[in-house]
């Protein structure tokens, strides 16, 4: 499968290249209505591949180039951090039949389209983030590096500027 991010949209267009891909993408245009959640059912880092679920089967979503298995992990923790539990189904894209077009989350302040796992985490894209009347409390946080401990705001989980984040050793985010 091709993988192509629209940072502007908050979308990614996921395009069929085989016949596995064209399963894939058939059987989700067919029985996945629009905005519904298109569960995620686990990956196996083997094969470079995520699998979803429609009803009880299972979809496997496969990359073959490292661009595609690069947006496939910003994919992955977008979906395992968020709270969507999987993509959401935005529809066809109009211009490829063997196309469609997914997104991991929604922003709680304006509805926008979410892909990377700090906004899908917190649910506040980074746009309502620099607008939120912070409130500090010390916790953990999943900062770019990883889990840090420092202070983080409630709302929109973003950690404090200009702290010192202590990260805890062994405990990398994938
Ligand atoms: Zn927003
Ligand atoms: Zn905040």
């Amino acid at each position: 499968m091709k993988l192509t991010i629209n940072e502007s949209a908050g979308t990614i267009t996921l395009t069929a290249v085989n016949d596995e891909d064209r399963v894939f993408i058939e059987a989700v245009a067919a029985r996945t209505a629009l905005l519904n959640v298109l569960k995620y059912d686990g990956r196996d880092s083997r094969i470079n591949a995520l699998f979803f679920k429609i009803d009880e089967n299972r979809l496997t979503l496969r990359t073959e180039t490292d661009a595609d298995r690069q947006v496939m992990g910003v994919v992955r923790d977008a979906i395992f951090y968020g709270h969507t539990g999987g993509l959401i189904y935005l529809g066809l894209n109009v211009e490829d039949p063997d196309s469609i077009i997914v997104t991991c989350g929604r922003c709680k302040g304006c509805g926008r389209n979410l892909i990377h796992r700090h906004e899908t985490a917190s649910e506040i894209c980074d746009d309502c983030a620099t607008r939120c009347h912070h409130h500090y409390v010390q916790g953990h946080i999943l900062s770019h590096k990883g889990l840090a401990e420092g202070l983080y705001c409630k709302y929109c989980m973003r950690a404090k500027p200009d702290q010192q984040l202590a990260f805890q050793k062994g405990m990398q985010v994938l």
